[in-house]
């Protein structure tokens, strides 16, 4: 008998008759031999309204009370698919977070689990139960309620899945997998079999919606196969795991892009040491992460300093950046809010020459002009104007053969 974790994101858990058809489904995986622990997450749009709520009584709900009010959409939808699981005639029980151990730092908002103490949950599951649990919810060791920041039930189910020892978590959602490129970009994008943590989580970290970088993280740390599937259909789904077939290899494996990208460049810094630092620190204490850095080699003494923000924290990142300019002496800070990232991922591009090139030539070749590039051992990163970012994407997907259906085992 194996222990499957299962996760079902809000819209998979949207209204009564979606919650019935997960019930559907988590039935199915209990009558072939399972034990079933079952993450949600809350209904449809849930968690929005409900932060929205909160600012319509006030402009400053303090965190604590936030993360009272947001958890309570996770619970909602547990107990529901509870009663819909009962009322199909099987044995099911609710926890939240703090019921199913799971135990946090005191980070409201953006709580981090530093243990789970499994052994309600394991017991529940030996009385014959299957378990639902509360997603992207914790306690602290004083009883605080706490969340794990927007998209954690992700991580919830991957911890879960690891501390009760899984033999895996399968994670569905409204989207079949993993693609080469996101289908609604590019309608030939092809499913693939399977991924491995790190090119997940490139592609996660670099504008992939489809699973939260940080549940692929702990997915690898644990090492927890995570299948990401839709709930919806029985099509096969894509594995992220450890070991991927060898006969991908010198290849890119996926596209990913992300239209969510501001840019502020510093003009005419001087080149002493100490100057990074006063920006990046002050940017730091200001709670804004700062994502891609490049500064140019200098010319007698002088360089720029470009850095990517979310555009939502642009404001905020040029009234701390600004100051910081006069007084170091720069010459000028501008801001842009029209950008995107296309990034090419593959380990298949590791220590094998010309992917740069292709890419650089390949978006040249559609007249787009690249403004920042940013490269790990496994991803080619472009920042281009957010309205060439899909062509973009479309054209790379063809010039990296991404089309053709992937290679497999
Ligand atoms: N409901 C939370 C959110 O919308 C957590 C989650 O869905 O994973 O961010
Ligand atoms: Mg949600």
């Amino acid at each position: 008998m194996a222990l499957i974790v299962q996760k079902y994101g809000g819209s998979s858990v949207a209204d009564a008759e979606k919650i019935r058809n997960v019930a559907r489904r988590i039935v199915r995986t209990k009558e072939a031999g399972n034990q079933v622990v079952v993450v949600v997450s809350a209904m449809g749009d849930t968690t929005d309204d409900l932060i929205k709520l909160a600012q319509q009584v006030t402009s400053q709900p303090t965190q604590r009370e936030l993360d009272v009010l947001l958890s309570t959409g996770e619970i909602v939808s547990s107990a529901l698919l509870v009663m819909a699981l009962q009322s199909m005639g099987h044995q099911a029980i609710s926890l939240n977070g703090a019921q199913a151990g799971i135990q946090t730092d005191s980070a409201y908002n953006r709580a981090r689990i530093l243990k789970v103490e499994a052994r309600r949950l394991l017991a529940e599951l030996e009385k014959g139960n299957i378990v639902i649990v509360a997603g992207f919810q914790g306690i602290t060791k004083d009883m605080d309620i706490t969340t794990l920041g927007r998209g954690g039930s992700d991580t919830t189910a991957v911890a879960l899945a690891a501390s009760t020892k899984a033999a895996r978590c399968e994670r569905y959602t409204d989207t079949e997998g993993i693609f080469t490129a996101d289908p609604r970009v590019v309608p030939e994008a092809q499913r693939l079999d399977e991924i491995s943590y790190d090119e997940m989580l490139e592609l996660a970290t670099y504008g992939s919606k489809v699973i939260h970088p940080r549940a692929v993280e702990l997915g690898e740390l644990y090492d927890v196969p995570i299948l990401v599937a839709s709930s919806f259909t029985d099509n096969p789904g894509t594995l992220i795991h450890r070991e991927v077939a060898m006969e991908v290899r010198n290849k890119v494996r996926s596209i990913a892009h992300d239209l969510d990208v501001a840019k502020i460049t510093i003009v005419g810094v001087p080149d002493r040491p100490g100057i990074a630092a006063s920006i990046f620190v002050a940017l730091a204490e200001a709670g804004i992460s700062v994502d891609t850095i490049v500064q140019n080699a200098s010319t007698k003494d002088i360089t720029d300093l470009t850095f990517t923000v979310a555009r939502s924290q642009l404001k905020s990142a040029m009234a701390v950046a600004e100051p910081i300019a006069k007084s170091i002496g720069a010459r000028e800070c501008v801001g842009d809010d029209k950008l995107g990232k296309v990034s090419v991922v593959g380990t298949g591009m590791q220590n094998a020459p010309g992917f740069a090139a292709r890419m650089f030539k390949t978006l040249s070749d559609k007249g787009i002009n690249i403004e920042l590039i940013t490269t790990s051992e496994i991803r080619i990163t472009c920042i281009v104007a957010e309205n060439k970012v899909k062509d973009a994407v479309r054209a790379l997907h063809s010039a990296f053969e991404l089309d053709k259906k992937q290679p497999s085992k």
